[in-house]
């Protein structure tokens, strides 16, 4: 699953690419519009694929920002307006001249999405799992859960936010690998960043975050900061279905010390694991304590 590292990593591809450019046409799959039809709501949330199409075609697209694990692209039609994405399990950008053009048949069976360029390429958005997400809102506040994300990892105020959060009764006695991975109390800390910071901290996933003290909390933040930002160094992890919009794999996957190991690259332990939170857990019995 794309977590904070491998969506920035999109955001920063489609940007130049794509800014200042016109929608000149939309494209959605009969997948999707045959899910919507059976109240499934594939992809598009509460919009019909139609009124997708018509909203967005001859818009420009003034910007693209990552929000957590969020791309908001803004668009100008008779006014300002954004098309928010999740890549969800397996989401895909690809920016391509053609549909043959893209890299893998398993993402060009799977394309949901185009939209076609004024410049004539295309920018096409597969999923071969569907559980990714588009919406279109007027702003942000449309859809609420957004503005319940906590702050961007990298901005002042998300360590405070974070201890804070950490501290109050809803989060104070829950395991801390619970805790990281909470978008409301850290931005895009999923199970592998998590896993990766807890591991190199030397922390149980399963300790309760009151018994952790204030700051060894502000050192863990500190450890899930440098991570994400190695990862974004490295172009993200790619664990399964992971490509950025030219077909390429990230690279930060061949760095993990511990997620997916089974084996301590530290003392030699056997790896142990633990539902945490619904998640599966790895770390060491033996360094993490
Ligand atoms: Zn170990």
């Amino acid at each position: 699953m794309p977590e904070l590292p491998e969506v920035e990593g999109v955001v920063r591809q489609i940007r130049p690419v794509a800014i200042g450019k016109k929608i000149e046409d939309v494209f959605v799959s009969d997948t999707i519009r045959l899910s919507k039809t059976g109240g499934k709501e594939a992809v598009l949330k509460k919009v019909e694929a139609d009124s997708f199409i018509e909203r967005l075609k001859g818009s420009q697209i003034v910007s693209v920002e990552r929000r957590s694990k969020y791309i908001y692209f803004g668009l100008r039609k008779d006014g300002e307006f954004l098309l928010v994405n999740h890549l969800g399990m397996s989401g895909a950008w690809f920016y391509v001249g053609s549909l043959m053009a893209i890299p893998e048949d398993k993402f060009r069976k799977h394309v949901h999405v185009v939209l076609t360029l004024s410049d004539g390429n295309l920018l096409a958005y597969s999923d071969i799992r569907r559980f990714g997400e588009m919406r279109v809102l007027n702003e942000e506040g449309d859809y609420p859960p957004l503005l319940l994300m906590a702050p961007e990892p990298f901005d002042e105020n998300a360590l405070q936010h974070f201890l804070d959060m950490s501290e109050s009764p809803k989060y104070r006695n829950k395991p801390i690998k619970e805790v990281i991975m909470d978008g409301q109390v850290i931005s895009g800390a999923g199970n592998i960043y998590a896993t990766e910071a807890l591991f190199r901290m030397k922390i149980h996933p399963n300790r309760a975050a009151h018994r952790i003290s204030r700051k060894r909390r502000a050192e863990l933040f500190q450890a899930i900061v440098d991570i994400l930002l190695e990862s974004i160094e490295a172009g993200g992890s790619t664990i399964s279905d992971y490509r950025n919009i030219n077909g390429e794999s990230g690279g930060m996957q061949n760095r993990f010390a511990m997620y997916g190991k089974k084996q301590c690259m530290t003392c030699g332990s056997v790896t142990k694991t633990l539902k945490i939170g619904g998640r599966t857990s790895v770390f060491c019995p033996t360094c993490q304590k």
